[in-house]
């Protein structure tokens, strides 16, 4: 009897307070399933019901080990394609079919992408105190942690302003001075060069919160901190200021968290005007595009720094893990997934630790992955039904980024 698939299932869980996608593909062989990410924590419905009602129907009886005609076919067949939600359940089920294609080699992941190209994956930890001092602490806290990379905000991204205009906004919202904010990073990296020395390897994340002028000069005072890189200076929209950009500063650039298509990406690699690039995997569909991704950035000379946020499973990170051993030109790994650090306490670390047994930890650094078949974890159904998703919790004040008089700012 040949190999097919049985039944496709989406679990929804917040052990963190984050929404997460987890998507479960089985097999008619007993006790062969895949798992994958399909991680939109602000908009996780849709894209359960993307996965449950449009895809599954599909997949159910096909063998899960044709993963390019699959995701081909998944791809193709809402006709309007390439948005977010509907990558995101393609990613889910992508990558659970990656998975089950390792535990059928009994090889983890990496080596059916080609071997290790490296021991270890080294990544970097973010650090975000209220103000310079906290900054500067919390830099020193992961270094203590081994991190050798660190991307530092101060007072979140764009910075804080408290009183707008010094008057009651009717807005709801983060407001933010630009030029306040470009001081604060400057006077920040100032401070990061002089208390930790050269050797520190730090970034930071623009978070496309200025205009495309101020975001050029803003890298061109940036540049004396010999940066690993420059997070998001513009937005996907102002994509054309790149070349501009690139004619007035040689500060590394990392780009392309938001991407979700590739007439995004294709003109900024093969027009070398990224150092870096930056796409969540899940939002592009996971691991059968991110491979084509990562194959056209080494032809020209430029690296990966895939998205790695709190609001993606450990699935997810793992997945990651594994790219980033197996190609050439890997450039660094952000690493958000409970390990102790700031940003997640002890208890959070061991709930996701004991819900996706197996996920990869960081030492000193760097991201250690197990040598179990697939993507190498496992995921506690029954633990993650104990902490449900909630429609309360996606929109982060973050996210609703206003300038001084008010007006709206995409995040
Ligand atoms: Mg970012």
């Amino acid at each position: 009897m040949s190999l097919e698939i049985r039944d496709v299932k989406t679990i929804c869980t917040a052990p963190e307070g984050i929404n997460l996608v987890v998507v479960k593909v089985l097999t008619n062989e007993p006790g062969l399933y895949g798992l994958g990410c399909a991680t939109f924590a602000h908009r996780h419905l849709p894209v359960v019901s993307a996965v449950e009602d449009y895809l599954k129907p599909y997949l159910i009886g096909r063998n899960p080990q044709d993963i390019e005609d699959i995701w081909q076919s998944c791809m193709g067949m809402s006709y309007w394609r390439n948005g977010p939600v509907l990558n995101n359940a393609l990613s889910g089920v992508d990558m659970a079919l990656w998975d089950i294609k390792g535990k059928l080699a009994e090889m983890p992941l990496y080596q059916l992408f080609g071997g290790k190209c490296r021991d270890a994956v080294p990544c970097y930890a973010h650090a975000e105190g209220r103000d310079i001092q906290e900054t500067i602490e919390q830099v020193g806290m992961l270094k203590e942690q081994g991190y050798r990379n660190v991307r530092a905000q101060v007072a979140g991204y764009g910075g804080n302003m408290s009183e707008p205009m010094g008057i009651k906004s009717s807005f709801s919202g983060s407001f933010y001075e630009p030029k306040q904010y470009m001081r604060s990073v400057v006077k920040l990296f100032e401070e990061l060069r002089s208390t930790y020395g050269e050797e520190l390897q730090i970034c930071h994340d623009v978070h496309e919160r200025l205009t495309p002028i101020d975001a050029i000069n803003f890298a061109k005072e940036m540049q004396k901190f010999n940066l690993l890189f420059l997070e998001d200076p513009l937005s996907p929209e102002q994509s054309g200021w790149f070349s501009h950009l690139r004619n007035h500063v040689t500060v590394p650039i990392a780009m392309g968290e938001l991407f979700n298509n590739p007439a995004e990406w294709t003109e900024l690699i093969v027009n070398r005007m990224i150092d870096y690039i930056r796409i969540h995997i899940s939002q592009i569909g996971g691991i059968t595009p991110a491979l084509k991704v990562a194959r056209l950035c080494e032809s020209f000379g430029v690296r990966t720094a895939w998205h790695g946020p709190p609001d993606m499973t450990p699935i997810g990170h793992a997945v990651n893990a594994h790219i980033d051993i197996s190609i050439p030109n890997f450039g660094i790994q952000e690493w958000h997934a409970g390990n102790n650090n700031v940003f997640s306490s002890e208890k959070e670390t061991n709930l996701l630790q004991e819900m996706f047994p197996g996920m990869p930890v960081v030492k000193d650094g760097n991201i250690c992955l197990t040598e179990s078949p697939g993507i190498g974890l496992d995921f506690d159904e029954e633990l993650a039904r104990k902490y449900p998703c909630s429609k309360e919790i996606v929109t982060w004040d973050w996210m609703l980024p206003r300038l001084p008089d008010g007006t709206a700012v995409r995040p």
